[in-house]
């Protein structure tokens, strides 16, 4: 079982592994272009769509519009042109003109900072605001996607039912020095090894922690 008295050792030993994996590419797309407003717009754009799809489609609306002036400026239809391969591109189209707006009206062109303001944006759930405060602005989150609340759940290190309990719980019980890293590492070790479907348990480094809760079949 993971617990309070391993997770250093753990966490060290999913450090050092995922070390040579390369970044995931929406992580890769936030390096390039280091702009919290580019970090929002593709949390709104994953819903319901691949990594890879995502980030072709921000780079195309980031080359089209970088700004949330000029989304502004973008007719509506060729807004939700830009964004028809992400899925539920109607209602993506429409949130990332409003977010837009918001920002323009509220916060004087700057994407809040703060976990309670930006979940005031519409599409913006605990998962994007997470993101956007610890990759945008290296502040205080915990960023609970599938991979996180999947492994944390397996190792028994919370006992949970979605990601937002997830979240809560790791809020009491996880070191603050890992917040803000905790979702990129388990992202990747998530991708690699530890798969929702049969994750690979052989080749595992923590698996002498791990009770496997949940796994039905592994490798
Ligand atoms: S790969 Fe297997 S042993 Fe490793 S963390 Fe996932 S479930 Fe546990």
């Amino acid at each position: 079982m993971v617990n309070n008295s391993n997770i250093d050792r753990v966490l060290e030993l999913v450090r050092k592994t995922v070390k040579s994996y390369r970044a995931p590419v929406l992580e890769r797309f936030n390096d390039e272009i280091k702009d919290p407003f580019w970090v929002l717009i593709p949390c709104i754009l994953s819903l319901r769509s691949r990594d890879e799809t995502t980030a072709v489609a921000a780079r195309k609306l980031y080359q089209a519009a970088p700004t949330p002036e000029q989304i502004l400026s973008i007719a509506p239809k060729k807004l939700e042109q830009l964004l028809f391969s992400t899925g539920f591109y109607r209602q993506k189209a429409k949130a990332v003109r409003r977010i837009s707006q918001l920002i323009l009206e509220k916060y004087n062109g700057s994407v809040p900072d703060t976990i309670e303001e930006l979940l005031t944006l519409p599409g913006v759930g605990r998962k994007t605001a997470n993101l956007t405060v610890t990759v945008a602005f290296n502040k205080p989150g915990i960023c609970v996607d599938t991979h996180v609340h999947k492994i944390c759940n397996r190792w028994g290190f919370v006992k949970t039912k979605n990601a937002d309990a997830t979240e809560m719980q790791l809020r009491k019980i996880l070191p603050k020095k890992y917040w803000i890293k905790l979702n990129y590492w388990l992202v990747l070790y998530g991708q690699n090894i530890c798969l929702s479907v049969s994750p690979l348990c052989s080749k595992c480094p923590v698996s002498s922690y791990c009770p496997r809760l949940g796994v039905k079949k592994s490798r």
